[in-house]
Formats: C-alpha cells, structure tokens, sequence
C-alpha cells in the first residue's frame, strides 16, 4: 500500500479486493480516503469505484463480512453503501458523465476507471488506489495530484471553466477544501470560480448552506470568506455580510472595514470554539451596522443600535439560507443583540442589580456571551488586548459572585403573568405585563427581596396605583 491503513481497513480492502476478483471487475479506493491518507488527516467514509456493477460488489463484500451489514442502495444512481462498524463504505460503478448546457443533471453511462477519474472535481481527489491483485496497493494518479497535494494547490483535472459550468457547487467545494486543507487554489481554477459564480444561482440553497457551514467549521473559516468574497460568491449566497465591506472617509474620519473585522472575530472565536452557532453569532454580532451607519459631526462615525438592528436581521437570513427557525436561531439572536451589554459592565461602579439583569437576561449563554466579546477584541495595539481582556476577566468573576449569592441565571420571578390575571381578573395584555414587569425590575434591581410574600406586597401596592380591586 502507499498509504497507512489500520488493521481494520486492510482486512475490508481485503474482503473488498477478494469479492471484486471473483465478481473479475476492477476495483479501487478513490477520492477523499485517499486525499486524506496521503496527507495524514483522519479520514472518514472511504469511497469505492469498481469497473462493473457497484451495488452488486457491494452485496458481495456484505456476504463476506460478520456480522452481515446491512446494504443501503439507490438503484437509479447505481450507488450503494455499507456500515461497518463506525465507519461507512460506499460503492460505485466506473461511469462517465457528460453534460449538456441545457440539462443540469449529466448523461450517465459505465465507463473506465480513467473516465470517473475525470468526472471527479480536484486533481487532489481524483486519485486512486488498486486493490487488484497485479499492482495491489498502488496509486493511479493520472492527474499529478500528488505534485498537488505536495504544493498545497487546489486544481481542476479538466478546463475549470467547463468543470464548474457542469457543476457550479464545485466552485463552493473549491473554497472549502482550500480553507480544510489551507489549500491556494491554482490562479487558472480561481479565474474560472470568478467567471462562472452567477451560476452558483442554480444549486440548491440546501448544498450551498452545507459547504458554507463547512467553511465556518474550518479551523480557520476567514481564509473561506476572503475567497468567496473576492470571487463575487459572497455577493450572491450572502450579500449582507458584504454590505459589511470597506471603509467609508468623511472630513479625514474613517472607519474600520467591517467584513474584515467580522472575519477576525471569526477566527478568534475559532480558536475558543468549535460549535457552529457561537460560531455564526461572530459572523452576524456586527450585521446592522451599514443600515444604522452615520456620520456625526461632533462624534465622528457611529452605529447606534445596530445590535438590535442585527438581531432583528438574523430571523432573515436564517430563513434565507435555510438554517434552522429553532432554538438555534434564537441563540444566534440573543447574542447579537446583546454583544455591546459586557462591554457596558467594564466601568467602575457597577451595581450588582446590573450584572444580574444580564444574568436574567442571557441564561445559560452567558458563557458564550463573554466568549464572544471576547473574540470582538481585534485592537492592533497590545497593551490595549491586554487591558480588555481583564476587564472582561472582572466582569465574568462579578458575574459569578453575583450568581453564586443570588442565583439569577434560570430564575422566574415568584409572581408570574396567570397569578396576576387570576387575582385582579385581568385578561392578557399589556397592564399584566406591566405589573410583571415591575415586579421582576424591583427584585433584580434589590429594591424588594426576592420571596413571594414582598413580591406579593409589591404587587397589591402596584394594582392599587392602577386602581385595579382583587376579584378574590
Ligand atoms: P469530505 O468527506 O471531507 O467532504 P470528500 O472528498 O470525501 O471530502 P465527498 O463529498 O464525500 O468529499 O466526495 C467524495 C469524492 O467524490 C470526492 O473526493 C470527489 O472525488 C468526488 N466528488 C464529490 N462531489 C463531487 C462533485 N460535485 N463533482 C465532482 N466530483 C465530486
């Protein structure tokens, strides 16, 4: 082999070489498990072609493997797939595609194993290892991909233009494997992504959001961003993180480039994290600025609410790109519209009713709250760094002082909305809200204690200003 195996690869590759023999059709492993062999990246599901019948070799290889795995296959692409243990094997024919301009979906016929090598998308993914008995082990790599993967470049084996023509989502496959792999993509690949980008209009929103998502994913997802947007993709897929763009001069007064500044944070954040939402409340924190943007003659340039603006944005774009509406959303949205709150509790003087506002107000995400503010620190000045992150550093051990002594982070007030509409016969509306509201500020800002009976006793006196008379 040219490649290190486990124990446990090597025993299927020898099912699989031992079943392709007696089926006598040619196989070989391709594609990513190869890529990511030869590179020492961990690899997950390996991918097989076989010259002959695909799902039948994988009914074969099943029959010789104990437990007997189940054979998962789609007849009208000719693919089939295995589970073997922890780990996912899929089979496929040799075939040729050819692609008409009016036709998104190719013509499909077997072919050579040289033919699917040239349907692949990178030379890097292109590469194949026999697992036939004359050159067992060997790698066939027409494509000089090796050279490729050696010289970190991403490269069409065909004209880029007519590869990304036939398959625009290509072009996003393109820039996430640059950014996974800290890849460049080849000049002549990058001219063509540049060229044909309106055509990424025709791929489903679906795909397009699972390459961007494995983009932000990537340990550092701002070498993605910069590609999309230098190639005119971002314009399309995402084109309020565009807005963000470049630097606007008044009077001799500019301001920072908010894209690039929205892409360090990312990549701060990255390094602190690796879950995907966190990860989008970086991209979104600073989305209203262009729609709350002025300049001020006293003050300069300013983005007055722009935190609540960007949250009232992310519902949007969420429904755009077709993320999830769900708790994830609101996640994203409760961070972007709080953003600017920790940086509001560095001054001196902070009372404990304030920190424990933000303590009501953010739950359970305070945590990711301060991970974010923290990754918002993007000051080329050092001595700067330092002195923000301390006093995000106070902050977070005041927020855990004052939620060790009050317990504020999953509290509700002891009075709640039905108690009150019950006690004054009140229907739903806005005077119950304000009496709830009362109550929950009075105990957060330490003017009453937090029990039911002063809460009790606030609230008759409340209704009594309102001239509201108990029903019981
Ligand atoms: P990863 O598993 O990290 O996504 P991968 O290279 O295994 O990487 P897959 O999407 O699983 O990616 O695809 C497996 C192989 O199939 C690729 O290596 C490539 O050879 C080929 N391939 C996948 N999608 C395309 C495409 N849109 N156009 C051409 N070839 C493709």
């Amino acid at each position: 082999m040219d490649i290190n195996c486990t124990e446990k690869e090597l025993f299927v590759f020898e099912k699989i070489a031992r079943a392709a023999a007696a089926l006598e059709a040619p196989v070989y492993l391709i594609g990513g498990f190869v890529r990511d062999k030869l590179i020492g990246r961990p690899t997950k599901d390996a991918d097989i072609v076989c010259v002959g019948d695909g799902i039948a070799l994988a009914h074969k290889v099943a029959e010789s493997l104990k437990p007997k795995p189940l054979v998962s296959y789609f007849k009208n692409f000719g693919t089939a797939q295995i589970k073997y243990e922890d780990w996912e094997i899929e089979f496929v024919g040799a075939r040729k595609e050819s692609y008409r301009a009016e036709s998104r979906n190719p013509e499909v016929e077997p072919g050579t194993l040289q033919d699917d090598q040239l349907r692949r998308d990178f030379t890097i993914n292109a590469m194949a290892i026999s697992l036939n008995a004359p050159d067992y082990g060997q790698l066939i790599d027409p494509f000089e991909g090796i050279n490729d993967l050696e010289a970190k470049i991403i490269r069409t084996p065909l004209d880029p233009l007519r590869t990304f023509s036939d398959d625009p989502l290509r072009m996003l496959r393109a820039i996430r494997f640059a950014t996974q792999l800290n890849f460049t993509i080849a000049e002549a690949t990058l001219n063509a992504i540049r060229e044909d980008a309106p055509r990424i209009k025709i791929i489903s929103q679906e795909r397009i959001t699972d390459e961007l998502n494995k983009i932000i994913l990537s340990a550092k997802p701002s070498i993605g961003f910069d590609l999309l947007y230098r190639t005119g993709l971002l314009k399309i897929i995402f084109p309020q993180m565009v807005d963000l763009a470049g630097a606007e001069y008044i009077d001799g007064h500019g301001h920072k480039d908010n894209f690039y500044h929205t892409l360090q944070v990312l990549d701060n954040i990255s390094r602190n994290t690796t879950d995907l939402w966190l990860r989008w409340a970086a991209i979104l924190h600073d989305i209203g600025k262009p729609a709350t943007k002025k300049f001020e003659k006293d003050h300069g340039w300013t983005f007055h609410g722009h935190e609540v603006v960007g949250g009232r944005m992310v519902p949007k774009i969420f429904t755009k790109l077709k993320l999830p509406l769900n708790e994830k959303m609101r996640f994203v949205r409760k961070l972007v519209e709080y953003h600017l709150r920790p940086i509001s509790l560095t001054k001196e003087n902070i009372t404990d009713s304030a920190i424990r506002r933000l303590l009501f107000d953010t739950g359970d995400d305070i945590d990711a709250l301060m991970t974010l503010c923290e990754a918002d620190i993007t000051s080329k000045n050092k001595q700067k760094v330092k002195r923000y992150l301390e006093d995000f550093e106070l902050v977070r051990q005041r927020l855990k002082e004052v939620e060790e002594k009050d317990k504020i982070r999953n509290w509700q007030p002891p009075i709640t909305g039905e108690m009150i509409m019950e006690k004054f016969g009140l229907p739903p509306g806005r005077t119950v809200g304000d009496i709830k509201n009362a109550i929950r500020d009075a105990i957060l800002d330490g003017v009453i204690d937090n029990n039911y009976d002063s809460a009790h006793d606030f609230m008759m006196k409340k209704a009594a200003e309102l001239q509201l008379v108990p029903v019981k």
